[in-house]
């Protein structure tokens, strides 16, 4: 299938964390890796995701205007881009940034900025499985470490078979309906640590696609250091 023909795919990109366990300094997304910040590095990444024509992103409150420009000249013509004020919390600013996208859309991807490596390839997979039929989808990974559920006294209450467990990233993708219900149901769905989880409560099947080692969330001191070396020479540019 062309993807491009469709153009059917809105990427929201939560980018208003302060981003505290990098240390620090400016909001997360907005350090430089290797030329550019981590939110340039994934916007240009969307841009090249065939689908995709339209970017939403959600900037530190007052700070839309110089995201805006951070961003300038990164997308081709084809893709549109809006910049507005995130939240108090992620799911509030994924809430804003929904709030934001045009009515043509009816795939609606959330990707976060600290996800800033993770490749079109990846961005498309999970778009045409939401084409191809699912209402949500995740990329996951195996599980390489062995995972023990603890209790509040440091005592393993137990170890989930590691077979059956899936690490899972972002671009997270939904068809727009369903996403636009849970964020209309909102807190009443209670805390979750990721968009899926909110459909999931409405009880929504979710689907699974391979993930991408590159979509790593960029959390910890260490991470820029990863982050570095996944800085290719065409991403240097512009
Ligand atoms: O803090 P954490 O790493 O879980 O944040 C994941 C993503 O959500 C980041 O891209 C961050 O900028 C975004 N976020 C947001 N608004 C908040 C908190 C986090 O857009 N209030």
């Amino acid at each position: 299938m062309n993807d491009r023909a469709t153009n059917d795919v809105a990427v929201l990109v939560p980018a208003a964390g302060l981003g505290t366990r990098l240390g620090p300094g400016v909001p997360k997304a907005l350090r430089e890796v290797g030329g550019a910040s981590l939110l340039a590095h994934a916007v240009r990444r969307i841009g090249r995701a065939r689908g995709v024509g339209c970017v939403v992103v959600a900037a530190p409150v007052g700070q839309s205007e110089g995201v805006a420009s951070n961003l300038q000249g990164l997308l081709s013509a084809a893709v549109s881009l809006r910049v507005v004020d995130g939240g108090a919390t992620r799911q509030e600013s994924v809430a804003a940034a929904l709030a934001a996208v045009p009515p043509d859309y009816s795939i609606v991807l959330v990707h976060d900025a600290a996800r800033s490596f993770a490749p079109p390839e990846l961005i498309e997979r999970v778009a045409r499985a939401v084409r191809d039929g699912a209402d949500a989808v995740i990329p996951v990974l195996p599980v390489i470490d062995t995972i023990k559920q603890v209790d509040a006294d440091g005592y393993v209450t137990a170890t989930p078979d590691r077979s059956g467990l899936r690490a899972v990233q972002t671009p997270q993708g939904f068809r727009r309906a369903v996403l636009e219900q849970a964020h209309r149901l909102g807190p009443a769905l209670g805390e979750v640590t990721d968009d899926a989880a909110m459909v999931e409560r409405l009880g929504v099947r979710v689907f699974c696609v391979p993930g991408s080692e590159a979509a790593l969330k960029i959390t910890r001191p260490a991470d820029l250091a990863t982050a570095e070396q996944l800085c290719d020479p065409e991403s240097l540019a512009g």
